[in-house]
C-alpha cells in the first residue's frame, strides 16, 4: 500500500495531506515538521485581547481555494471591513490615498501631472517580447513610466514579497498582468475590455490588478491550521526534524534528527527551497544545488498596540505601503484594528510594521528593542503616534519569502526535469507556483488529485 512521507507542516504541506486523505481513502499519510506546532507561516499570536498574525494576514476571496478548504474543515471566515479598501502609499514623507476610481485617479497627489500623462500614455505603448523574461521594475518603466514604477508598482513588490522589483521576474510574480499584456498589447485596453465583457455577461468587473476582499478567521489565521491539525492527527509528527532523504530498494527512506527512520512509497518536499536542498544532497546533488537557487529576505514584523488616543491618525484604512525612493525605515504598516473585527481590545488600535526584505538585508542584526524604534519612529511621522505605544512585540522571520526572480521559471523547469529522475517525488511549497496562501492551497488540491489518480505529468 502507498505511504506518502510529506516533509514540511506548514500550510502547503497540511493542505496536501488533507485533500490526499479525501481523494485516495486507503494511503497512510506522515507529515514531518521540525517545529513543535504546525502551520508553518500561518501563525497566529494572541495575548491581552490582541490577535496578532507573526505572518499571513489573510486571503483574497476572489480565489476560493483557501476559503473552500475552510468551509470543508467548518471554519467559517470573517471579512475585512469596507474602511479596508482605502490604502495609502508614502510620497514626499505623507501619507496619500491610492485612488480607488479613474475619477480619483486624476485628482490625486499620488502621481504628478506628468506621471499621470506618462502612464496614460502606457495604452500607445507596443508589447513587448511575449517569451522574454522581463523584470517587474523593466515592466512597469516600459509601459507605465517611470514614476508610476516607483510610487505604484513598487510598493506592491514590497507588499507582497518583500522583494527588489529589479530582480523580480513579471511572469513568474504577475502572471495574470503578462497575459493580458501579451492578449490585449495594452493594461489599460485590456481593463476596459475586460470590464465590456463582464458588463456584456453582467458580472461585475474584474481586474489587471488583485481585486477581491480580505478575508481571515475570527481568531486569525491560527483558527485554520487548528482545524487541519485536529483532522490530521494521527499523520502530523512534531518536533520532527528531516536531516536527509535517500531512495534505496525502491523505497524513499527519512532520516530524523533524534534518529528514527522512516520509510515511504512516495516523498513530498513540502519545505522550503534551501531546507530542501539540505535534505536532498544525500541522494541528488544536482537538485541540492537548483534549489539553492532560490533565495530568501529576512522580514521582521513589528506588531504594536496602541491606545486610540495616543494616535492622531483614526487609522481608517488597509495601512501603507513605503515605495523605496522614499528611504523610510520600514516597507509598510498594516492597520489590523481596522480591517478586522477584534483583533485590539476596544479603545485600542493594533498596527503591524514590516521591516527588512531583499533591499533590506541586515534588519534581524538588529535587537528587538532597535526594530521597535524603527517602527515607533516612522509611526510618529507618518500617523501622529505620541508617546510610547502599549504592547510591542517583534516576529523575526530569517527567511521569509522565496523570491520569484528573472529566471524562476527556467529554473522551475529544470527541477520538474531532475525530479523525474527518480519516481514518486514530488515538490508541494510556496516556492514553486505562486507564493500567496490561496496559490499553496490549491497547488496542493491539484497535486494531491494528481497523486491519487497516478498521473506522473508533473511533479509539483
Ligand atoms: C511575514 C509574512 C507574511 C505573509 N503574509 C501573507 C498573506 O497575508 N497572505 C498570503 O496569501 N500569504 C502570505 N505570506 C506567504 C505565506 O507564507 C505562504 O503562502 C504560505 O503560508 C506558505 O506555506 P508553505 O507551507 O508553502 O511554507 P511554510 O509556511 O514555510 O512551511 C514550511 C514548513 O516546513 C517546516 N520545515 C522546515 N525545515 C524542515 C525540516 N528539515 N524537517 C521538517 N520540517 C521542516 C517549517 O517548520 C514549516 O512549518 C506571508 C509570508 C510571510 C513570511
Amino acid at each position: 500500500m502507498a505511504h506518502v512521507l510529506i516533509v514540511g507542516g506548514g500550510m502547503s504541506g497540511l493542505s496536501l495531506a488533507w485533500y490526499l486523505k479525501q481523494f485516495q481513502k486507503g494511503w497512510d499519510i506522515t507529515i514531518f515538521e521540525a517545529d513543535e506546532r504546525v502551520g508553518g507561516k500561518a501563525w497566529t499570536e494572541r495575548e491581552d485581547g490582541f490577535i496578532m498574525e507573526r505572518g499571513v494576514n489573510g486571503v483574497l476571496d476572489n480565489k476560493p481555494s483557501t476559503l473552500e478548504l475552510a468551509a470543508a474543515l467548518g471554519v467559517t471566515p470573517i471579512r475585512s471591513n469596507d474602511a479596508s479598501r482605502i490604502r495609502f502609499v508614502v510620497r514626499n514623507g505623507r501619507l496619500v490615498r491610492l485612488p480607488d476610481s479613474p475619477r480619483a485617479f486624476f485628482t490625486s497627489p499620488v502621481l504628478s501631472p506628468w506621471g499621470k500623462m506618462r502612464l496614460m500614455g502606457e495604452f500607445f505603448i507596443p508589447p513587448g517580447a511575449e517569451d522574454k523574461d522581463e523584470s517587474l521594475a523593466a515592466f512597469a518603466i516600459r509601459r507605465l513610466g517611470d514614476e508610476a514604477y516607483r510610487y505604484l508598482i513598487d510598493p506592491m513588490a514590497s507588499g507582497i514579497y518583500a522583494g527588489n522589483p529589479e530582480r523580480l521576474s513579471l511572469k513568474a510574480c504577475f502572471p495574470r498582468i503578462h497575459e493580458l499584456e501579451t492578449r490585449y498589447g495594452s493594461l489599460i485596453w485590456a481593463m476596459i475590455s475586460l470590464q465590456k465583457e463582464a458588463r456584456k455577461a453582467k458580472k461585475t468587473g474584474p481586474s489587471a490588478g488583485p481585486g477581491g476582499v480580505l478575508t481571515s478567521f475570527t481568531g486569525g489565521m491560527e483558527d485554520l491550521v487548528d482545524a487541519l491539525r485536529k483532522a490530521l492527527t494521527e499523520e502530523i509528527e512534531v518536533n520532527a526534524t528531516v536531516e536527509g532523504v535517500e531512495f534505496t530498494d525502491g523505497n524513499w527512506q527519512v532520516q530524523l534528527a533524534d534518529g528514527r527512520a522512516f520509510s515511504g512509497t512516495h516523498l513530498v518536499l513540502s519545505l522550503p527551497a534551501f531546507e530542501a536542498a539540505r535534505v536532498v544532497s544525500p541522494f541528488s546533488s544536482r537538485l541540492s544545488f537548483l534549489f539553492s537557487k532560490i533565495e530568501y529576505p529576512p522580514i521582521a514584523v513589528c506588531a504594536l498596540g496602541i491606545k486610540r488616543e495616543k494616535m492622531e491618525n483614526p487609522l481608517n484604512g488597509f495601512g501603507f505601503l513605503c515605495p523605496f525612493c522614499e528611504s523610510r525605515k520600514v516597507l509598510g504598516g498594516l492597520w489590523d484594528s481596522s480591517v478586522f473585527e477584534h483583533r485590539a481590545p476596544s479603545g485600542y488600535h493594533l498596527v503591524r510594521c514590516l521591516i527588512g526584505g531583499m533591499r533590506n538585508r541586515h534588519i534581524l542584526e538588529k535587537s528587538d528593542h532597535e526594530i521597535a524604534g524603527l517602527a515607533i519612529s516612522e509611526l510618529k511621522a507618518l500617523t501622529g503616534l505620541k508617546g510610547a505605544p502599549d504592547l510591542v512585540r517583534v516576529f523575526r522571520w530569517q527567511r521569509a519569502i522565496p523570491q520569484y526572480h528573472v529566471g524562476h521559471l527556467a529554473l522551475v523547469e529544470e527541477i520538474g526535469q531532475g525530479l523525474r529522475k527518480f519516481p514518486n517525488l514530488f515538490i508541494r511549497c510556496n516556492w514553486i507556483g505562486g507564493v500567496s496562501l490561496n496559490d499553496c492551497v490549491l497547488n496542493s488540491k491539484i497535486l494531491a488529485r494528481k497523486m491519487a489518480e497516478g498521473k506522473d505529468v508533473s511533479r509539483f
